[in-house]
């Protein structure tokens, strides 16, 4: 059975830049409702057995559309609380050496990361991710579409694109919530580890079990 993931912080502890009751919503709800569908789903196929990873991975060899967006959305979102920290954190090392390599500064993965968000139409995830050559770069996903399952890519850090994450704080406002969330909570610890652990071959963070 999978379940929401426990926070390493409070639900308030994100504002201002994301409200408690964004939090509240996003989290207590909308996630925990893609938690409980994939339950139900994963019961009627008897696919409990299956690590969160290799669900979604098996949903999408199988065409299975309604499993997929449902169970690579329990992962995006899992993988989304972990990219922010109350207060942010910046990068630092061998992840800042990267940034800098590929994007001329903290600023100019900013700029392309917001405007990746800004553009992407509709729903989806705009991921910061790593190559297979450790290159870093930025993309974006529609849906429940989850860059764990695209061969090549490792996901390093993302933010949620639904207008679920940002409209009870932002309106219709994406390019303030994106920049908001770049500088206030996003949590480059988290992908500096996870860019370490991409180097090294190591499978990086998975889905609590
Ligand atoms: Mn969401």
């Amino acid at each position: 059975m999978l379940k929401l993931p426990e926070l390493s912080y409070a639900l308030d502890a994100l504002q201002p830049t994301v409200s408690l009751v964004t939090m509240e919503t996003h989290y207590g709800k909308h996630h925990k409702a893609y938690v409980d569908t994939t339950n139900t789903l994963v019961a009627e196929k008897g696919l409990g057995a299956l690590a969160l990873e290799d669900l979604v991975k098996h949903a999408k060899s199988q065409g299975e559309a309604k499993l997929f967006n449902q169970s690579g959305q329990v992962w995006n979102h899992g993988f989304f609380w972990e990219s922010m920290t109350p207060g942010g954190s910046k990068p630092e090392g061998d992840l800042a050496a990267a940034i800098d390599s590929a994007f001329g500064s903290l600023d100019g993965l900013k700029a392309a990361f917001v405007a990746e968000g800004v553009g992407h139409f509709a729903s989806g995830w705009v991921w910061l991710a790593a190559g297979s050559d450790g290159a870093l770069k930025v993309i974006s996903t529609h849906d429940a579409d989850t860059a764990v399952v695209h061969e090549g890519v490792a996901p390093l850090l993302v933010c949620d694109l639904w207008e679920h994450a940002y409209y009870l704080d932002y309106k219709n406002v994406r390019k303030q919530f994106l920049e908001t969330w770049f500088d206030g909570v996003a949590n480059f610890a988290f992908a500096a580890s996870q860019y370490a652990a991409a180097k090294s071959g190591a499978a990086g963070w998975r889905y609590p079990g």
